[in-house]
């Protein structure tokens, strides 16, 4: 990739949180104004195809990707976020700020857009949902590598409520110099069970759940769609390879296809069964920091917009879902 923004000043800071231990991420280059947080001051969502700017890929930074390798009639397209949170760059400046910590918000910020603007990911064939997860693998391999990526975070916001800014259906990848706090989590929770039962977490939980059944959605030779014992929202969605598998960039061939039909039939069910609701769904993976992690077992989640984190969620961090994963995997199971 080039660097030819290296002059520049980065798009965003990261802060670390002396408490939490979290990092966060202030924008700096595109800053927004006090005023435009009121309410009425939200952007309006470009709802026309003439409007939109991922219908005309002419208007947007030039491809990093695209498929087929035509531009009259690509299928899917990546190209640098004109709005990044994270921004190229060689040096990765630290300092301390009196007692906190920053760092420059070095890495890339990538969109991957599909051609149809009205047409959202859960209705799409398994092919195209596999065409989707062939640019996912493509540009993590390409950013992994690069100097100062520790962590490649891959999601997608479908529908308003669930962020998407724009209507036009897009997944998003970043690049980045830290592992996120969820993340983090998610990796300590995975070693220390490792470390006390010498086996994943995991695969432990999938062993039970595939003999239970009861929170199965649906499964393949190679994965497998389940509500999680403890979701978080109503309609959580999870889908894990069936294998231990710790590197979602290592997938082959013909587990990618196998992955596009998990997803497919989720995201599906979820859209039928929920009548259109927004979602967001993000990969969980090991780092690429040169760690070893081959205690985790990475996984696609699916998080419905089922309900908002309001004070409770926000003051205590704990969630309440309305439903029994239970009962959300049969209702989802029984929908066609
Ligand atoms: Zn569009
Ligand atoms: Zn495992």
């Amino acid at each position: 990739m080039e660097n030819n923004q290296n002059n520049k000043k980065p798009s965003s800071e990261l802060r670390f949180d002396l408490v939490s231990k979290d990092w966060v991420v202030i924008a700096t280059g595109r800053a927004r104004k006090p005023e435009t947080f009121k309410n009425n001051g939200r952007a309006k969502e470009e709802g026309l195809e003439k409007d939109c700017p991922f219908c005309h890929i002419e208007t947007q930074a030039p491809p990093v990707y695209i498929y087929p390798d035509d531009k009259e009639k690509w299928e899917v397209v990546v190209f640098p976020n004109k709005y990044p949170a994270f921004s190229e760059g060689n040096q990765l400046h630290e300092r301390a700020v009196g007692p906190y910590q920053v760092m420059d918000g070095l890495g890339f910020h990538e969109v991957v857009v599909t051609r149809d603007h009205r047409q959202n990911m859960a209705q799409f064939s398994a092919q195209k949902v596999k065409l989707v997860i062939d640019a996912y693998q493509e540009r993590y391999l390409e950013m992994m590598n690069e100097k100062h990526i520790n962590y490649v975070s891959i999601f997608h916001n479908n529908g308003k409520e669930a962020g998407a800014s724009m209507v036009h259906p897009h997944s998003q990848i970043i690049a980045m110099p830290v592992i996120d706090p969820d993340l983090r989590r998610s990796l300590d929770g995975s070693r220390i069970f490792f470390e006390n039962h010498g086996s994943c977490v995991h695969c432990a939980m999938l062993e039970w759940e595939l003999e239970e059944k009861i929170r199965i959605i649906f499964e393949n030779d190679k994965f497998v769609v389940v509500s999680p014992f403890a979701a978080k929202v109503a309609f959580e969605t999870r889908i894990y390879p069936k294998e231990h598998k710790a590197y979602f960039e290592r997938i082959k061939e013909d587990e990618k296809e196998k992955l596009a039909e998990a997803l497919q039939v989720a995201l599906n069910k979820i859209c039928k069964g929920l009548v259109d609701p927004a979602y967001n769904f993000f990969i969980h993976t090991s780092p690429c920091d040169g760690k070893n992690y081959d205690h985790y077992h990475w996984h696609f989640e699916i998080l419905p917009k089922t309900s908002v984190w309001a004070g409770f969620e926000l003051g205590t961090g704990i969630q309440i879902s309305t439903i029994e994963p239970e009962k959300a995997a049969e209702y989802l199971r029984r929908i066609e």
